[in-house]
C-alpha cells in the first residue's frame, strides 16, 4: 500500500489508477521488474512507466512562460500550469510558483514544492536579482538610470521607496532592468512612474539563472547546480 500512496501523492493518478498501473506490471525497479504495492524499494529506484519517479520533496522547474498566461493553479483562461504535466497541478506537496509574473510578462518562472526556498527566494532580504528586458513606448530621455538607481523612486499607492535598480540601455526604446525585490506590476509600475510606458515585457534571469536550452512554453526541472545560481 505504500507505493500506492506515494505514487498517489505525487499526482501520477487516483489510488484506483495506481492499484491498475502496479497490477499491470507499470511500476518497476530499474532493473525492469514489476513491483508489487507492498515493495520497499528506495524512491529514486522506482520507474513509473519507465521513468524514474519524481522526488517526494524539493523539486523546482524552471518555465518560460509565454505571454497570455495567468500565473493561477485555479481561474478562467490559460494558466502556467497547462504548460505542465497533469500531475503537477495535484501533487502533495503542491508546486508552487515562486513569485508570479504578469499575464502579459513573458520569460523565467520558477516552481517549487519546498516552502523554505521560496521564501529564500522571495524574501526581500535575499535580494535575489531579477533581470528583465523591456520594449518601451517612448523613448528614453538619459534621466531613468539615475532615477531607477537613487533609491527613492516611490511609486504611486506605496509608502517605501524602492530598492536600487539598475538600468542597461539596449537602445532608446529597449531596456535591460535589474531588480532587488519584486513589488506588485513593479516594472511597469515604474515606468509609468517616469511617465513612459512598457509595450513588452520579459524576465530574462533570476540570479544568475537564465532560460538556456527552455524555449518558449517549456520548461526543465534544475538540478541542484541550476538552483544554486539562482542565489
Ligand atoms: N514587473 C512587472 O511589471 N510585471 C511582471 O510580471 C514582473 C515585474
Amino acid at each position: 500500500m505504500r507505493l500506492v500512496k506515494l505514487i498517489a501523492n505525487l499526482g501520477y493518478g487516483s489510488r484506483k489508477e495506481i492499484q491498475q498501473a502496479i497490477r499491470h506490471g507499470w511500476v518497476t525497479d530499474r532493473e525492469g521488474n514489476a513491483l508489487k504495492a507492498d515493495a520497499k524499494t528506495a524512491h529514486e529506484d522506482i520507474l513509473f512507466d519507465d521513468e524514474p519517479l519524481d522526488p517526494a520533496i524539493g523539486m523546482v522547474l524552471l518555465l518560460n512562460k509565454p505571454l497570455g498566461y495567468t500565473c493561477s493553479i485555479k481561474d478562467q483562461g490559460k494558466l502556467v500550469y497547462d504548460l505542465l504535466p497533469d500531475r503537477y497541478r495535484v501533487r502533495k506537496p503542491v508546486l508552487s510558483t515562486i513569485g508570479r509574473l504578469d499575464k502579459e510578462t513573458s520569460g523565467a518562472l520558477l516552481f517549487t514544492d519546498d516552502g523554505a526556498l521560496l521564501h529564500r527566494v522571495i524574501s526581500p532580504k535575499a535580494e535575489v536579482p531579477k533581470i528583465y528586458e523591456a520594449e518601451l513606448d517612448r523613448p528614453l530621455n538619459g534621466s531613468e538610470a539615475a532615477v531607477f538607481a537613487s533609491g527613492e523612486l516611490m511609486l504611486e499607492n506605496e509608502h517605501k521607496p524602492l530598492k536600487p535598480a539598475e538600468l542597461d540601455v539596449i537602445d532608446d526604446t529597449h531596456v535591460r532592468l535589474t531588480l532587488h525585490e519584486g513589488r506588485y506590476h513593479q516594472v511597469r509600475r515604474m515606468f509609468a512612474a517616469i511617465g513612459n510606458h512598457v509595450n513588452t515585457l520579459q524576465r530574462t534571469q533570476i540570479g544568475k539563472l537564465d532560460l538556456t536550452g527552455v524555449a518558449e512554453g517549456e520548461w526543465k526541472m534544475l538540478s541542484e547546480s541550476d538552483v544554486a545560481k539562482v542565489f
